[in-house]
Parts: C-alpha cells; sequence; structure tokens
C-alpha cells in the first residue's frame, strides 16, 4: 500500500512538472506586427521630432514601406551605412544634433565632408540623389563605438567599395536587401526626418 501511494505520488508530480514545462512552452513568444499582425522581428521607432520615442513591433514588409515613406520624402542629405549584423539599433542622425551632443565624435564632420563632393544622380536608376551609400564590412557588434567616434572615413573605408550615391527609393531597396540577406533584425529603425543632413548608421545607444 506505502509503496503504491509513492508511485501514485511520483507520477502526479512529473505530471505536474510536464504540464508546467508544456504549458511554458506553449506561451507566445512571437512578437507581432502592429500594422498587419504577421510575426514582427523588427521595430519602428515612429518620431524623434517630439523626443518622445514610441517603438512598435513591425514585419519586414511593413518596415520597408515605412522606410520607403520616411527616404522618399526626406528632404535632406544622408550617409547611410550598410545594415549589418550585431548592433540593436539602425538609426537615423542629423549631423547638427550628433555634433552637439557628441563633440569628440567625428562621423558628423565625415557626413558633412562626404555628403557635399557626393554624385548628384542615383547609381541605380538615374534620379535625383540625396543618399550617399557606405558599405559596413567590418562593423560588428563590438566596434560600432570606434566607427561612431573617429568616423566611417577612417575605419570602414579603407576596407570598403567606394561610397555611391543612390536616391530613395533606391536607396531603401539595398536596405531591404540587405535586411533579407544576412536575415538582421533590429530592436529599432528609424528613418531619416525633416531637413537637416545626417547619418544613418547601425548602432546602439
Ligand atoms: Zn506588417
Ligand atoms: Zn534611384
Amino acid at each position: 500500500m506505502k509503496f503504491f501511494v509513492i508511485v501514485l505520488g511520483c507520477v502526479a508530480f512529473a505530471w505536474l512538472i510536464h504540464s508546467f514545462f508544456f504549458k511554458k512552452k506553449k506561451l507566445p513568444t512571437v512578437k507581432r506586427c502592429s500594422v498587419c499582425g504577421v510575426e514582427s522581428k523588427y521595430g519602428y521607432s515612429e518620431n524623434t521630432k517630439e523626443k518622445i520615442k514610441s517603438i512598435k513591433s513591425i514585419c519586414t514588409k511593413c518596415l520597408v514601406s515605412h522606410l520607403r515613406n520616411d527616404y522618399t520624402t526626406f528632404s535632406g542629405r544622408a550617409v547611410v551605412i550598410q545594415p549589418a549584423p550585431g548592433p540593436p539599433c539602425y538609426v537615423f542622425h542629423s549631423n547638427k544634433e550628433w555634433g552637439e551632443s557628441f563633440k569628440e565624435s567625428k562621423m558628423d564632420d565625415d557626413a558633412t565632408a562626404y555628403l557635399l563632393r557626393m554624385d548628384t544622380l542615383c547609381r541605380d536608376c538615374g534620379q535625383k540623389a540625396n543618399f550617399l551609400w557606405v558599405e559596413s564590412k567590418g562593423l560588428t557588434a563590438h566596434n560600432f563605438g570606434s566607427v561612431l567616434k573617429k568616423g566611417f572615413c577612417e575605419t570602414l573605408l579603407p576596407r570598403n567599395p567606394k561610397p555611391v550615391s543612390l536616391c530613395g527609393n533606391c536607396c531603401v531597396n539595398h536596405i531591404a536587401e540587405e535586411l533579407k540577406e544576412k536575415e538582421i533584425a533590429y530592436f529599432e529603425v528609424s528613418g531619416p526626418k525633416g531637413v537637416d543632413d545626417g547619418f544613418v548608421i547601425p548602432m546602439a545607444y
């Protein structure tokens, strides 16, 4: 009888443990796109103008359509560093705002200098270009800080192809291609806004 009670106790305990883990596994861990409801891999940062950040979950397709809107309506110019896996954010900063906050950083100086002498036509489609695409081979989660500090001219350009000028549409095509090809997920993505020149870079805060 005693043996039977012990066995029964063990079975009940095992069942409890099993159902606990089974339930845990079944809890939804997938984030949903706040626009269309499919699985979301990104956070899109709504508006940095009001200094209040709201990051909404978004899927790849909706992210690309938001970015297309941002990049094609932006009236300034920007250096766009190719997306790279590792850093959690892929965000825009205006040179002005960046320069005021990080005086020792050369990133805004490099962006200003290179935007001044960029080609005026898009390499891909021949329309007016306002983005300068810089490839990011060598940029990782560990050294993006040094790229921000020393600028892209000293850190990225020596090991990457010559920067190319692109229009907003073609620039977003390149970004979308990279995100898909390298399966990059970002916690926060923001597109260029406003009228001031700036840069877009994979980074962390
Ligand atoms: Zn969506
Ligand atoms: Zn183009």
